[in-house]
């Protein structure tokens, strides 16, 4: 059985080098769609709590949130950093609360400090699941991912992968000693 959990991000970006509207900078609402495998737990008589999966997944996500995402080799990149920069607001402002931990992966590197997203291919919707997988596929047991913006949406499936041993009265799972992170339930 499947849980599905689904969140908005806003984000503007633009296609670098592409001929159409979509070379200019502009702004998104997507919804990412996420759909964890797993048994259905007796205890809680779910495969796993729909605002867990939203929580481990916002966690990271958030970074693309109120984000600009721009490609590495667009001259955009090192143009809105000078403005940061002067403006003093390059390395974080008081009012940037929400603020995931930096990651850095084959695809992408975020830079929360600055709300900046850069990544290593055009950030397409087929792009967005490839660099959410990568991101959330040790955390959840992902077997589908759709991402839709706009008028464009893409989807891939995958094969379950993790098997995760999860808290009998909460659902979550547990961490690497076997111990629920909510509840303190500890596995025997
Ligand atoms: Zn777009
Ligand atoms: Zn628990």
């Amino acid at each position: 059985m499947k849980s599905i959990a689904k969140l908005d991000l806003q984000y503007a970006h633009r296609f670098y080098g592409f001929k159409g509207e979509a070379q200019y900078l502009h702004g998104h609402t997507g919804i990412l769609t996420i759909e964890v495998e797993g048994s259905v737990n007796p205890g809680v008589n779910m495969v796993f709590p729909c605002n867990e999966i939203q929580k481990t997944a916002w966690d990271v996500l958030k970074n693309f949130d109120h984000a600009l995402i721009l490609r590495e080799d667009d001259p955009l990149l090192p143009a809105v950093l000078d403005v940061y920069e002067k403006q003093g607001i390059r390395n974080g402002a008081p009012s940037n609360t929400m603020k995931g931990p930096a990651f850095k992966t084959e695809l992408a590197t975020a830079y929360p400090e600055c709300r900046l997203v850069v990544t290593k291919e055009t950030m397409t919707v087929e792009g967005m699941i490839k660099i959410v997988y990568d991101l959330l596929k040790d955390k959840l047991n992902i077997v589908k991912l759709t991402f839709s913006s706009g008028v464009n949406e893409a989807s891939e499936e995958y094969e379950p992968h993790l098997n995760v041993d999860r808290c009998p009265l909460c659902g979550i799972a547990l961490d690497e000693n076997g111990v629920c992170p909510k509840c303190g339930y500890r596995k025997a």
